[in-house]
């Protein structure tokens, strides 16, 4: 056997050619005049790996294209993300003291990201890593986790596309910096997570990292129009096209904090941490119902990813 906790495996990609190259976790790899590290410009996606394949590959490969044509990068190439996390997952369980041979087992968390790259070359650069799924990932899917309403503090709904291109909404970017900002907030109000607001500090948005999905009665799903403030997310929509084959009846639509709370059970969902139910929105303990008939159909859901 292997040791328990491997090291982040780390493989940088060649965005033109897709080749790959092994790096060591402990050393330093991205370049001074490298764009993600002097102006934040680069895109990333989070994939979770599911028995050494990428989970929902199709629809993170399609953000991660628009999110590129979005800031004007080359096309990143699905089939080298694919055969890179396919390469690095194989290293995964390697260390963990898997065999090839009888097939892979569990679940790890992968990053790809694609940078504009260095001045001096103009070319983008790329890498993905592979490493553990926290356990405090572990512990929100079973015990779900309080939030913090907070207003974005900007909104797209007043400004036209034509008026403003360079927006990049929509695009899985690597600024997070107000996301992380608004997270140790919460944190330190003893909350888990954020749910960003509208402009009207009623309409609800999305998770910091995670897409807002509630359940109201009669089988339905709601979750809050994509595009513009809400990142389109991979995991929903794997979610709402089982849910719809399965009987439920699904739809984007605008909703407020009280249709979060009469709600059945209010749900932020994501790759990694899959769906995790909400139980307190603010001062407000939610008390939520058939949590175990939603979870089972998300579960199922995430599981019929591939
Ligand atoms: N919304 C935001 C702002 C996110 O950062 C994420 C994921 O990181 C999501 C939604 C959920 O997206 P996905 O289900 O594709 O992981």
């Amino acid at each position: 056997m292997g040791p328990r906790s491997p090291q982040p495996v780390i493989l940088i990609v060649e965005p033109f050619g897709g080749s790959t190259r092994l790096h060591n976790p402990n050393l330093p790899m991205v370049y001074w005049d490298d764009a993600a590290v002097t102006r934040g410009e680069g895109i990333f996606e989070t994939v979770l790996v599911r028995d050494g394949q990428p989970a929902n590959f199709e629809r993170h490969a399609a953000r991660f294209r628009a999110s590129a044509e979005l800031l004007g990068m080359p096309a990143p190439d699905p089939s080298y993300w694919r055969r890179a996390t396919l390469e690095a997952a194989a290293e995964w369980y390697r260390q963990l003291g898997q065999d090839p041979a009888t097939g892979f087992e569990g679940e790890a968390k992968c990053v790809w990201t694609y940078t504009r790259g260095r001045a001096s070359t103009g070319n983008p650069s790329a890498w993905l890593r592979i490493e553990a799924i926290p356990p405090s990932v572990m512990e929100q899917r079973e015990h779900g986790v309080s939030v913090m309403c907070a207003p974005r503090g900007w909104s797209t709904s007043e400004t036209p596309h034509e008026d403003a291109p360079w927006l990049t909404f929509g695009a899985k970017t690597l600024n997070y910096t107000a996301a992380m900002a608004a997270l140790r907030c919460a944190r330190e109000r003893g909350f888990d997570d954020v749910l960003w607001l509208g402009e009207d500090h009623e309409t609800v948005l999305e998770g910091a990292t995670s897409t807002l999905v509630i359940v109201k009665k009669g089988q339905r799903l709601r979750t809050p129009p994509s595009g513009g403030d809400v990142l389109p997310g991979t995991t929903q929509a794997a979610i709402f096209e089982y849910a719809q084959a399965h009987g439920w009846r699904c739809k984007e639509k605008e909703l407020t904090v009280h249709d979060l709370e009469r709600a059945r059970s209010v749900w932020l969902v994501s790759s990694v941490r899959g769906a995790v139910p909400v139980m307190r929105i603010g001062e407000t303990e939610l008390e939520p119902r058939d949590l175990d008939e939603a979870r089972e159909l998300f579960t199922a859901a995430i599981s019929a990813t591939d």
